[in-house]
């Protein structure tokens, strides 16, 4: 088994929540679906591509997209939570409100 597939991927979002001041989602099933998906994409990629996007299946084309991705500080500042809704801001999780749809901040040449 490589290196990358020995990574526990619930222990790893819960220390990047802890380390930037985030609050992981907050309903266990959903939480559970998105650590899953990163776990398939670890498998199948060797990298930890975000679970609700399209990837190009090479790491220097999905850099943006490895989780958590660039655009997750910006998304959790204006929104609440990140495109998933994996990580929510502590204010956010505060309110009880539900993640809604946001746009998408990846730029449009960045998609597969
Ligand atoms: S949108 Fe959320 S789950 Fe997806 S890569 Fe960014 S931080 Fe991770």
């Amino acid at each position: 088994m490589s290196e990358t597939q020995r990574i526990d991927v619930s222990r790893f979002v819960r220390n990047v929540a802890t380390k930037k001041g985030w609050v992981l989602n907050q309903d266990p099933d959903f939480l559970a679906s998105l650590i899953e998906g990163l776990e398939a994409n670890l498998l199948r990629l060797g990298y930890l591509q975000c679970p609700c996007r399209l990837s190009w299946d090479d790491p220097k084309k999905d850099k943006d997209i490895i989780c958590p991705c660039i655009y997750a500080g910006e998304d959790i500042a204006q929104y609440g939570h990140c495109f998933c809704s994996l990580y929510l801001s502590e204010e956010f999780a505060r309110s009880a409100a539900e993640p809604a749809s946001i746009p998408e901040r990846r730029p449009e040449h960045l998609f597969p």
